[in-house]
């Protein structure tokens, strides 16, 4: 009898070694949540003695905690019997701990994932908590780096290297969805396409680079003058785009010839050489007599040919009744 007494003490006793020097954080409170165990890892990163920590609420000992969000889950735990799993995710810490990571140095804090758990006492009644803290920083730097670099890639997917504009196919995906919102709200909007005027004769008199500085120009041009709202893209060599979100085809034309008198005022500079060029635009509004987010880029195309046709450097809004 002695000798299991003997053994159990022994069992203890390693099992209270090896939960000090656990890489997990460990602590366990009472009912009013004063501190019972206070385990290594807390003594580290805290800078809190264990002998200082038992005894005392971990409220007072912590005053940077979550008061009322803690305290709730601890009831919750307490009430159900049941594990609680708080993710960094959900939270990025509980207790603020420096992070002592140094690949992870980029870390302010050390994120952690938190349980806590009921412990029943030998006559089964649940009066105590068991807090674990896993320092995750390093996963949770990794997910955040890599989340980084798809929103990067992502990004770079959408858009056109020489302008920097959305490419065609990410504006052109933009224009169905304004498309199949207008479908669903009816809240109006226009698009405008636009092309650069004998463009041929720069490319052919100045060199392709000078072509490119051209494109390039007018592209920061057309970023000037439209909203944070509206979409614009590269839709093509020497043609953009531009969906004018939340602007009828009256006030899309008022923009559209500012734009245009916009780019004929402005001169480029080529080595020594002075450009200037002229575009043609063609407008659209959105409406239900078009069958697709196509047919209403067919309707702006249409229209910037009447510009072309009639002479270039102007304006012309797509006519239903024509
Ligand atoms: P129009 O007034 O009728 O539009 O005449 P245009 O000469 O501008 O004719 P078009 O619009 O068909 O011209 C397209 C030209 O743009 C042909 C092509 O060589 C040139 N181009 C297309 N992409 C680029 C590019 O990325 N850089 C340069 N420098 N030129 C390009
Ligand atoms: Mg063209
Ligand atoms: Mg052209």
């Amino acid at each position: 009898m002695t000798g299991d007494i003997g053994q159990e003490i022994e069992d203890l006793h390693w099992n209270m070694g090896l939960l000090q020097n656990l890489e997990v954080g460990l602590v366990v409170v009472d009912r009013d949540s004063y501190v019972c165990m206070w385990n290594g890892f807390m003594e580290n990163h805290s800078g809190i003695s264990a002998s200082k920590a038992v005894n005392q609420s971990l409220f007072s000992l912590y005053s940077e905690l979550p008061v009322q969000w803690l305290k709730k889950k601890i009831e919750a735990v307490m009430l159900l019997s049941n594990t609680v799993y708080i993710s960094w995710e959900q939270r990025p810490y509980l207790f603020r701990f420096k992070s002592h990571r140094p690949i992870t140095g980029s870390a302010p804090f050390m994120y952690q994932n938190v349980t806590l758990s009921p412990l029943s006492s030998p006559t089964g009644q649940i009066d105590h908590i068991g807090i674990l803290i896993y320092d995750v920083t390093d996963n949770a730097i990794a997910q955040q780096k890599l989340e980084a670099a798809n929103k990067q890639l992502q990004s770079l997917s959408r858009t056109d290297g020489l302008t920097g504009l959305y490419n065609r196919a990410y504006w052109q995906e933009c224009l169905e969805k304004e498309f199949d919102r207008y479908g669903r709200l009816q809240e109006i909007s226009s698009v405008i396409m636009f092309d650069i005027d004998h463009f041929k004769k720069v490319n052919d008199t100045y060199g392709h680079q000078a072509g490119d500085l051209v494109i390039k120009t007018i592209a920061q041009t057309l970023q000037q003058y439209v909203r944070k709202t509206d979409i614009t893209g590269r839709y093509g060599g020497e043609e953009y785009g531009a969906i004018l979100v939340g602007t009828n085809g009256e006030n899309a034309i008022v923009f559209a010839e500012r734009l245009r008198a916009a780019v004929e005022a402005t001169d480029m500079q080529y080595g020594k050489h002075k450009l200037s060029v002229t575009i043609s635009l063609g407008v659209s509004e959105i409406s239900f007599a078009q069958a697709s987010a196509l047919d209403w880029l067919e309707q702006a195309d249409q229209a910037l040919y009447k510009s072309k046709q009639n002479g270039r450097n102007i304006v012309t809004l797509y006519d239903n009744q024509s």
